[in-house]
């Protein structure tokens, strides 16, 4: 057996004719910038969400960038987020001249410590006031415990940008009910990188929002700024979604909630099949139908590379997400931060790994890789 840990050819199979048709209609309109297929994409992702606006826009690293330029954080402010996620969480702070600041992660579900939130507000008083956003992620497609952040955010008056990348439809049990991710923090940020459970077939992204005023900025810097066309009162940038990809996620996105079902299906699967004490599967911060599954991590006490090797012999597809926290990171040893600083974060990047969780995964499937993951550990 051959088990890749995406294959997007199984996903595109039922809508390959219908993916063809919606390119084609965006082709033969001629119209190749924004247009009624960005439009209708931004109101259903917006629907979709819970949120009132969204925001079509070129990646989930704009989608984030967007959101910190529309709060006009730049030059010396400060932003709260994890070490441990993908690059692009903390690149976006640092390439507008602020400084990213982490805050460890909880070990189980890995997504940041409210608690240790809290704690860096109690000891930092004389830097409060420079904090300008705070960027939870919602790792792997769990939210982040939002209550807890909102409240800590809300009694300093400061923004939360929620990235939500890969967090598509994963909801949040608030004390006010039910919320989607990208529907409780000022901005919601996603992205339709191919990989994601909703990914189109290039770059992609979206901002969501419920503030109409940071939605008109938005709609302006996304396209440098411009209002009217060629009168710039304020630096924006290039960040439009291509209409193209708007036609792909059109045709996908009813089928989405469908997707994360399977993944939810697959993840009950494997969680009832691995029998070993040495691999502990994903810890469930709410139910099982909050957690979307873009990822499904493992984490194995030890040897994980001898592991790794194992699986490769023998066609299991895995990932190491992330191998190095953002503190440990070449690029940002300017911050002054060092290896201890975070220890979960560096815990969870040395021990943990991605199986292939993709929603056409098959029974017979998953036993193989229980079964060859298993075999390594007797
Ligand atoms: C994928 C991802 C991004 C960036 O999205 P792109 O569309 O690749 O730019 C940002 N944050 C997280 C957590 C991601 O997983």
């Amino acid at each position: 057996m051959n088990i890749p840990l995406l294959d997007l050819n199984a996903q595109l199979d039922p809508v390959r004719d219908e993916v063809k048709a919606a390119v084609n209609e965006v082709i033969d309109s001629t119209r190749y910038i924004m247009g009624p297929k960005v439009t209708e994409l931004e109101e259903k992702i917006a629907a979709y969400c819970g949120a009132r606006f969204g925001v079509g826009v070129t990646s989930g690293t704009d989608a984030l960038l967007l959101s910190l330029m529309a709060l006009d954080v730049g030059h010396g402010d400060l932003v709260l987020t994890t070490p441990y996620s993908f690059f692009a969480t903390a690149g976006v702070i640092a390439r507008l001249g602020a400084v990213p600041v982490f805050v460890d992660i909880d070990p189980d579900t890995y997504n940041i410590d409210p608690g240790l939130l809290e704690a860096w507000f109690k000891e930092n008083k004389s830097r409060i006031a420079k904090v300008k956003a705070i960027i939870p992620v919602h790792l792997y497609g769990q939210c982040a415990d939002m209550d807890a952040i909102l409240a800590i955010a809300g009694e300093y008056g400061i923004p939360v940008i929620e990235d939500a990348a890969q967090a598509i439809g994963s909801t949040y049990p608030s004390a006010g009910g039910k919320k989607r991710a990208g529907s409780m923090g000022t901005t919601g940020c996603f992205s339709f990188f191919p990989s994601k459970n909703l990914g189109c077939m290039g770059d992609g992204g979206m901002v969501t929002t419920n503030d109409k005023p940071l939605y008109d900025k938005m709609v302006k810097l996304r396209n440098h700024g411009a209002a009217p066309k060629y009168y710039h009162a304020m630096i924006g940038g290039n960040f439009r979604l291509d209409p193209m990809q708007a036609a792909v996620l059109l045709v996908k996105l009813p089928r989405l909630d469908s997707w994360h079902r399977g993944r939810q299906a697959n993840a009950a699967w494997y969680d009832s099949h691995f029998t070993l004490d040495a691999i502990k599967t994903p810890v469930i911060a709410y139910s099982r139908e909050d957690h979307i599954y873009n990822q499904y991590i493992i984490s194995l006490p030890e040897k994980r590379e001898e592991l790794r090797q194992h699986l490769a012999a023998n066609n299991v597809g895995h990932e190491v997400y992330y191998p190095v926290p953002f503190h440990q990171q070449e690029c940002f040893a300017y911050l002054g931060y060092k290896t201890g600083d975070f220890p979960h974060s560096e815990y969870a990047a040395e021990h943990t790994l991605a199986l292939p969780i993709y929603p056409e995964l098959t029974d017979e499937m998953k036993g193989y890789v229980v079964e060859k993951l298993e075999e390594f550990y007797r």
